[in-house]
């Protein structure tokens, strides 16, 4: 379908055609996997707070339907495209099944720059996108979280734009909301927590000791400040940090608290930090180092500089953060080991995932009862990909995917197809 067609969705679809020809998937459920089941493009005008009225694109992409409500985050950002969106969508799917949830994969988005607009502005945005997703979305149908640029705010927006339009607040309509609203503890922490655990999961396999390890990440919002935060309490250094516009380096290890405070103090200055040592996102990337957890947007390593990383660990945190042209000259080095991004990532949605099982139950669990419960099924999934690797072979990468692919393709099989 040319709709999605952008080097993101064919970098989905080029990983999901390797996984469905290894796996050996029937033609007739290759079409249905692939192409996502539906979207709705609105427009969503807003009257900024000089009094114009700008019309921003958004999107919401469901993907499949065979497991369950759909499930992912929403992005503002300004490259948000239909094909972007439709390519994390799947992601999202693989991701679901790889981490054993009940739901299908989603994924929405508004090109704008969060960045650039007032608190007020942002919460007219989401009120009006809401409202003119509301047929497609809801606790049984189709559940959103944050993604890049979005946080617990905007998820409470959406809980009570819904709230005034049909009389009662349903909490499980989003995940990712403040806990006050009805949010999980942990869930703010998970996906970075997760992406921790499984860089000592893969330290250990390695036997690398974490306590004498050195860790660079790129990204340092949600996922990458908190990933980065549970390295370091474990011991790991963190030599290298990168934010949007640069990155600071210190060999002894970075301040994170001191790096947290100054970028909030100075609109995420980053090079003017003091406690490091000015260098590019490109620098970042190929210090060396044992892991190396890419936490920000998609494509970040390319065919450009697979070959010049010098990490032991790739610990992909961002969703799509290495090309299949990147992969390729990864698994020719065979000296670096991946913890691929829906299983990487994966902490973020099962998290998701136990607040909307708290909000159906109207029953709040502890914060040690969701990592104990988060952790159990990070091992699984780990334990999975790793078994499937070593027996068949494979990447980690086509392992995970082959996971993934392989439950939603079982589903989709099993219930047949309609009339
Ligand atoms: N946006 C996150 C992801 O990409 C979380 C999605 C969710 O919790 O539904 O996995």
């Amino acid at each position: 379908m040319q709709e999605y067609d952008s080097p993101m969705f064919r970098m989905a679809c080029q990983q999901f055609d390797r996984v469905a020809d290894y796996l050996a998937l029937p033609q007739e459920v290759r079409g249905r996997m692939k192409q996502p089941k539906r979207t709705l493009i609105v427009s969503v005008p807003v009257r900024m707070d000089d009094g114009r009225v700008v019309v921003f694109p958004g999107y919401r992409v469901q993907h499949h339907l065979s497991l369950g409500p759909t499930k992912g985050g929403l992005r503002y950002h300004p490259d948000v495209t239909l094909g972007e969106v439709a390519a994390l969508a799947m992601w999202m799917s693989w991701k679901c099944a790889l981490a054993g949830l009940p739901y299908g994969g989603a994924k929405g988005g508004i090109a704008c720059d969060p960045r650039k607009m007032s608190l007020r502005e942002l919460e007219r945005l989401t009120r009006r996108f809401t409202q003119e997703v509301i047929p497609l979305i809801g606790g049984h149908v189709d559940v959103m979280a944050p993604d890049v640029g979005t946080n617990e705010q905007t998820m409470a927006w959406i809980l009570d734009t819904c709230a005034m339009r049909e009389g009662e607040a349903r909490p499980e309509i989003v995940t990712g909301k403040p806990i006050s609203l009805g949010g999980s503890l942990g869930r703010r922490e998970a996906t970075g927590r997760g992406v921790a655990f499984l860089a000592n999961r893969a330290m250990d396999t390695l036997g690398i000791d974490a306590a004498k390890a050195t860790a660079v990440v790129q990204g340092f919002g949600n996922v990458g400040s908190h990933a980065a935060l549970v390295l370091a309490r474990h011991g790991t250094k963190i030599i290298g940090v990168g934010v949007q516009d640069g990155a600071v380096y210190n060999p002894n290890g970075l301040d994170l608290a001191a790096l947290d405070s100054h970028l909030r103090a100075n609109n995420h200055d980053i090079a003017n930090f003091p406690g490091g040592e000015p260098i590019t996102n490109e620098q970042l990337l190929e210090l060396k180092c044992d892991v190396l957890a890419p936490c920000a947007l998609e494509r970040a390593i390319t065919e450009k500089n697979a070959a010049r990383l010098k990490c032991r660990v790739l610990a992909e945190g961002a969703n799509g953060p290495t090309t299949p042209e990147a992969d390729k000259i990864i698994e020719e080095r065979g000296d670096i080991f991946v913890v691929p991004d829906i299983l990487c990532n994966c902490g973020g949605v099962v998290v998701s995932y136990f607040e909307w099982v708290q909000n159906l139950q109207s029953f709040s669990w502890t914060e040690a009862e969701v990592n104990d419960k988060l952790y159990r099924i990070l091992e699984q999934a780990f334990a999975a990909v790793m078994h499937r690797a070593k027996r068949e072979k494979l990447s980690h990468r086509l392992a995970a995917l082959a996971v993934g692919v392989q439950r939603v393709a079982d589903a989709k099989l099993q219930r047949g197809l309609f009339p």
